[in-house]
Protein backbone atom coordinates (compact mmCIF):
# COMPACT_ATOMS: atom_id res chain seq x y z
CA UNK A 1 0.00 0.00 0.00
CA UNK A 2 1.45 3.40 -1.22
CA UNK A 3 2.93 4.86 2.37
CA UNK A 4 3.72 2.05 3.87
CA UNK A 5 6.97 0.03 3.61
CA UNK A 6 7.78 -2.10 0.64
CA UNK A 7 9.83 -5.42 1.05
CA UNK A 8 11.23 -4.85 -2.28
CA UNK A 9 12.10 -1.81 -2.27
CA UNK A 10 16.01 -0.63 -1.62
CA UNK A 11 15.53 2.85 -0.62
CA UNK A 12 12.72 1.55 1.76
CA UNK A 13 15.79 -0.74 2.76
CA UNK A 14 17.98 2.30 3.30
CA UNK A 15 15.58 3.63 5.36
CA UNK A 16 15.31 0.66 7.22
CA UNK A 17 18.87 0.78 7.93
CA UNK A 18 19.16 -3.09 6.36
CA UNK A 19 21.30 -1.50 3.16
CA UNK A 20 23.74 1.21 3.85
CA UNK A 21 24.24 4.06 2.68
CA UNK A 22 25.98 7.74 3.02
CA UNK A 23 23.57 9.56 4.90
CA UNK A 24 24.12 13.10 4.80
CA UNK A 25 21.16 14.45 6.07
CA UNK A 26 18.00 12.98 7.97
CA UNK A 27 14.69 14.97 9.49
CA UNK A 28 11.41 13.00 10.86
CA UNK A 29 10.49 12.68 7.06
CA UNK A 30 13.49 12.44 4.93
CA UNK A 31 16.75 10.82 4.48
CA UNK A 32 19.36 12.49 2.37
CA UNK A 33 22.61 10.45 1.23
CA UNK A 34 25.21 10.04 -1.71
CA UNK A 35 24.15 8.48 -4.50
CA UNK A 36 26.18 5.58 -5.39
CA UNK A 37 27.15 6.37 -8.62
CA UNK A 38 26.97 10.08 -9.03
CA UNK A 39 27.11 12.15 -11.87
CA UNK A 40 28.64 15.51 -10.46
CA UNK A 41 30.70 16.68 -7.33
CA UNK A 42 28.08 16.95 -5.45
CA UNK A 43 25.07 14.57 -6.12
CA UNK A 44 22.64 13.63 -2.68
CA UNK A 45 19.38 11.71 -3.18
CA UNK A 46 16.74 13.20 -0.87
CA UNK A 47 14.18 10.76 -0.44
CA UNK A 48 10.68 10.44 2.01
CA UNK A 49 10.67 8.03 4.96
CA UNK A 50 7.30 7.07 3.52
CA UNK A 51 6.92 4.80 0.30
CA UNK A 52 6.16 6.48 -2.85
CA UNK A 53 6.41 5.39 -6.40
CA UNK A 54 7.28 8.74 -7.76
CA UNK A 55 7.52 12.62 -6.80
CA UNK A 56 3.90 13.37 -7.83
CA UNK A 57 2.47 10.77 -5.86
CA UNK A 58 3.95 11.42 -2.62
CA UNK A 59 2.99 15.12 -3.48
CA UNK A 60 -0.57 14.33 -3.56
CA UNK A 61 -0.57 12.39 -1.06
CA UNK A 62 1.21 13.78 1.67
CA UNK A 63 2.59 17.53 0.70
CA UNK A 64 3.84 18.80 3.31
CA UNK A 65 6.23 15.76 3.18
CA UNK A 66 6.92 16.50 -0.41
CA UNK A 67 7.97 19.84 0.89
CA UNK A 68 10.19 18.76 3.35
CA UNK A 69 11.76 16.78 0.51
CA UNK A 70 12.73 20.34 -1.00
CA UNK A 71 13.61 21.94 1.58
CA UNK A 72 16.10 19.04 2.97
CA UNK A 73 17.42 19.43 -0.88
CA UNK A 74 17.58 23.51 -0.09
CA UNK A 75 19.58 23.43 3.30
CA UNK A 76 21.92 20.20 1.40
CA UNK A 77 22.65 22.56 -1.38
CA UNK A 78 23.80 25.20 1.13
CA UNK A 79 25.66 22.85 3.27
CA UNK A 80 27.76 21.31 0.49
CA UNK A 81 28.60 25.41 -0.82
CA UNK A 82 26.81 24.22 -4.27
CA UNK A 83 24.17 27.03 -4.29
CA UNK A 84 26.47 29.66 -5.43
CA UNK A 85 26.91 28.55 -8.85
CA UNK A 86 23.45 27.23 -9.40
CA UNK A 87 22.47 23.64 -8.42
CA UNK A 88 19.46 21.10 -9.98
CA UNK A 89 16.78 18.96 -8.31
CA UNK A 90 15.54 16.37 -10.69
CA UNK A 91 12.72 14.25 -10.34
CA UNK A 92 13.03 11.25 -13.09
CA UNK A 93 9.22 9.93 -13.39
CA UNK A 94 8.68 7.58 -15.48
CA UNK A 95 11.23 4.58 -16.80
CA UNK A 96 10.75 6.14 -19.99
CA UNK A 97 12.67 9.08 -18.49
CA UNK A 98 14.82 7.57 -16.63
CA UNK A 99 13.62 6.23 -13.39
CA UNK A 100 14.86 3.26 -12.43
CA UNK A 101 14.00 3.15 -8.44
CA UNK A 102 10.47 3.39 -7.46
CA UNK A 103 10.23 5.41 -4.24
CA UNK A 104 10.02 9.03 -4.88
CA UNK A 105 13.54 10.21 -4.34
CA UNK A 106 15.11 14.27 -5.53
CA UNK A 107 18.53 14.16 -7.12
CA UNK A 108 20.67 17.45 -5.94
CA UNK A 109 22.84 17.87 -8.48
CA UNK A 110 25.60 20.49 -8.95
CA UNK A 111 29.44 21.38 -7.90
CA UNK A 112 30.12 21.78 -11.69
CA UNK A 113 28.44 23.23 -14.89
CA UNK A 114 25.05 22.14 -15.76
CA UNK A 115 23.99 21.91 -19.31
CA UNK A 116 19.97 22.68 -20.50
CA UNK A 117 17.88 20.59 -21.74
CA UNK A 118 19.22 17.64 -19.73
CA UNK A 119 19.38 14.37 -22.14
P1 LIG B 1 16.57 7.16 -10.84
O1 LIG B 1 17.30 6.53 -12.00
O2 LIG B 1 16.12 8.56 -11.07
O3 LIG B 1 15.48 6.25 -10.34
O4 LIG B 1 17.64 7.29 -9.68
C1 LIG B 1 18.06 6.20 -8.90
C2 LIG B 1 19.43 6.54 -8.41
O5 LIG B 1 19.73 5.68 -7.33
C3 LIG B 1 20.55 6.37 -9.44
O6 LIG B 1 21.21 7.61 -9.64
C4 LIG B 1 21.46 5.33 -8.80
O7 LIG B 1 22.84 5.58 -9.04
C5 LIG B 1 21.11 5.45 -7.34
N1 LIG B 1 21.33 4.27 -6.53
C6 LIG B 1 21.01 2.99 -6.82
N2 LIG B 1 21.34 2.18 -5.80
C7 LIG B 1 21.86 2.99 -4.83
C8 LIG B 1 22.37 2.71 -3.50
O8 LIG B 1 22.40 1.58 -3.00
N3 LIG B 1 22.84 3.80 -2.82
C9 LIG B 1 22.82 5.06 -3.34
N4 LIG B 1 22.34 5.33 -4.57
C10 LIG B 1 21.86 4.31 -5.29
Amino acid sequence: MAGEPQADCLFCKIVAGSIPATVVGETETTLAFRDINPQAPTHVLVIPRVHYPDAASLAAAEPAVAADVLAEAGRIAAEEKIDGHGYRIVFNTGAGAGQTVFHAHAHLIGGRGLQWPPG
